[in-house]
C-alpha cells in the first residue's frame, strides 16, 4: 500500500517531525489531516532546526507536494508568517503547497476567547496553547466557522466575518470582561494575507485519492498524539481534533479503504505538556535528567515537559486504536546514561492489577504504575546507524518493548539529526 499514516502513540512530541521529514524524501505527497498551529514539528534543515506549526514536514524536501487537509484548522496570519520564514530559509514553496478550501480558519476572536476561557477556568485550566484551536473547531461544529476557501472572495469573507465578530465581542465583553476586538483592524491585516494564501487554495481530496490510486507514496502526518485525541484521549486534557489514524479519512476526504499502513511513533520514554493525568510521571532527578538530555520543552510554547518512563499499557491502547503493527522508537539516545531503565508493564488501580488503559480521568489519577526494570547500556548510541552498532542492552530494551506491546519496530532514532536513524525495515 502506498499510503502511510504516521501517528504519535503518546501525548505528542514523540519526534514525529524528524521522522516524517526523513520519510518525506521517499514520499510524493505529505498531508496534514488534523490540528492546527498548536502542533510544533521541529525538523533539521541543513543542520539548523526549523519549527513547522502548520506546514507539512515535506515542505523542506524539493519536489514533494504538501497538502493541508480540510480537517486542519488554519490561522491564516500564522501560516502566512510560516511560509515567509520558510521562503527566507531558501526553500521554494510555489506549487508544492495546497491548502484545502474546506479547512476552517482560526481567527483572532478564537484566540482571545480561548485565553479568556482558560483564565476563567482558574485551577481547572487545561493548559492549552492559546492558539485558538479549540474555539475554531467548536465554531465549525456550531456552524459558525469560516472555511479558508472564503478568502478567495474577500467581500464574501468580510460580510461573514463582520457578522460573527460582533457576536464574539459580546462574549468577550459581557461574559469575560475583556476588551472587544477591532474588526476593521483585523480585516486590514487579513486582506494582504488572503491575497498571498489564495494562490495555494485548492480542492484537494480528489488529487489525493488519485495519487493513492496511481500508487504514489502518500504520507499522512499526524500532529499531537493518540492520548490527546478528543474522543479517546485523557479527556478533557486533550486537543480538539481526532489525532488517531481514524482522523485521516475525516480530515482529508480519502476513504478508509485507501488508507494503508499506520506507523506509530513512540518515544523511548514518556513526556506530557500541560495538565492532565500521566501515570508514569517522575518528579525526581531522573525526570530532570530526561528533561535536560532530551531538551524536553514545547516547540510551540517553550513550556518544560513533564517526563517519565515508557508506559506499555498506554502504548498498547494506542496500538489497538490506530491498528499499528510497526512503531518507530525515537530518542533512544536520551536514555544512554541510565544504569537501569524502567518500563511500566501494568497499572495498579485500588489494589487490582490491570493492563487496561482507563477511560476516565478519575481512574487515571488513581493509577500506580507497575514497573519492570531493564539494565541500561551506559554508552553512546548516537553514532549507531545499524542494528549491530547498538549496544546489546539497548537491543534487549527494544526487544522487550516489542514483546510487551506485541508490535514490531521498523526503525530507531538515536539523535536529532536527520541521519541519526537505525533502520530495521523500510516504511514504504
Ligand atoms: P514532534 O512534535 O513529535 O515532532 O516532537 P518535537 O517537536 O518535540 O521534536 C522532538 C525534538 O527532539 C526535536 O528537537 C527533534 O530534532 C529532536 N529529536 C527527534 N528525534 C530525536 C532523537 O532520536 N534523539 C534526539 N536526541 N533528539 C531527537
Amino acid at each position: 500500500m502506498s499510503s502511510v499514516v504516521v501517528v504519535g502513540t503518546q501525548w505528542g512530541d514523540e519526534g514525529k517531525g524528524k521522522i516524517t521529514n526523513a520519510l518525506s524524501s521517499d514520499a510524493d505527497l505529505v498531508v496534514r489531516f488534523q490540528g492546527g498551529a498548536n502542533a510544533g514539528h521541529t525538523v533539521s534543515v541543513d543542520g539548523t532546526p526549523i519549527v513547522f506549526h502548520l506546514l507539512p514536514s515535506g515542505i523542506s524536501v524539493p519536489g514533494v507536494r504538501n497538502i493541508i487537509g480540510p480537517g486542519v484548522v488554519i490561522d491564516p496570519i500564522a501560516l502566512d508568517v510560516e511560509i515567509a520564514e520558510v521562503i527566507d530559509r531558501g526553500i521554494e514553496i510555489g506549487e508544492n503547497l495546497m491548502i484545502d478550501v474546506g479547512a476552517h480558519m482560526v481567527l483572532p476572536y478564537h484566540k482571545a476567547l480561548e485565553a479568556a476561557e482558560e483564565k476563567a477556568r482558574g485551577n481547572a485550566a487545561i493548559g492549552t496553547t492559546h492558539r485558538g484551536i479549540g474555539p475554531a473547531y467548536a465554531d465549525r461544529c456550531a456552524r459558525d466557522g469560516i472555511p479558508i476557501g472564503t478568502l478567495a472572495a474577500f467581500d464574501v469573507f468580510r460580510s461573514r466575518f463582520e457578522e460573527i465578530v460582533d457576536r464574539k465581542n459580546e462574549y468577550l465583553v459581557r461574559l469575560y470582561g475583556e476588551e472587544p476586538l477591532d474588526a476593521g483592524e483585523i480585516l486590514e491585516q487579513l486582506h494582504p494575507v488572503a491575497e498571498r494564501l489564495a494562490r495555494h487554495l485548492s480542492d484537494t481530496p480528489e488529487t489525493l485519492r488519485a495519487a493513492i490510486r496511481a500508487g504514489r507514496n502518500v504520507l499522512f502526518e499526524g500532529a499531537q498524539g493518540t492520548l490527546l485525541d478528543v474522543a479517546f484521549g485523557t479527556y478533557p486534557y486533550v486537543t480538539s481534533s481526532c489525532t488517531t489514524a481514524a482522523g485521516v479519512a475525516a480530515g482529508t476526504g480519502v476513504p478508509p479503504s485507501l488508507i494503508g499502513e499506520v506507523i506509530g511513533i513512540t518515544k523511548a520514554y514518556t513526556t506530557r505538556v500541560g495538565a492532565g493525568p500521566f501515570p508514569t510521571e517522575l518528579t525526581d532527578d531522573t525526570a530532570k535528567t530526561i528533561q535536560e538530555r532530551g531538551s524536553e520543552r514545547g516547540a510551540t510554547t517553550g513550556r518544560a515537559r513533564r517526563c517519565g518512563w515508557l508506559d506499555i499499557v498506554a502504548l498498547k491502547y494506542s496500538i489497538a486504536l490506530n491498528g499499528i503493527r510497526r512503531i518507530i522508537v525515537t530518542k533512544l539516545d536520551i536514555l544512554d546514561s541510565f544504569e537501569t531503565i524502567k518500563v511500566c508493564v501494568a497499572y495498579d488501580i485500588d489494589g487490582s492489577r490491570t493492563d487496561r488503559f482507563p477511560r476516565t480521568v478519575d481512574e487515571l489519577r488513581r493509577i500506580r504504575p507497575v514497573y519492570e526494570e531493564i539494565p541500561g547500556w551506559m554508552s553512546d548510541t548516537g553514532e549507531a546507524r545499524r542494528e549491530s552498532e547498538l549496544p546489546a542492552p539497548a537491543l534487549a530494551y527494544l526487544k522487550r518493548i516489542c514483546e510487551l506491546a506485541d508490535v514490531d519496530i521498523c526503525s530507531v532514532s538515536v539523535g536529532a539529526k536527520g541521519d541519526a536513524l537505525v533502520e530495521f525495515t523500510s516504511v514504504f
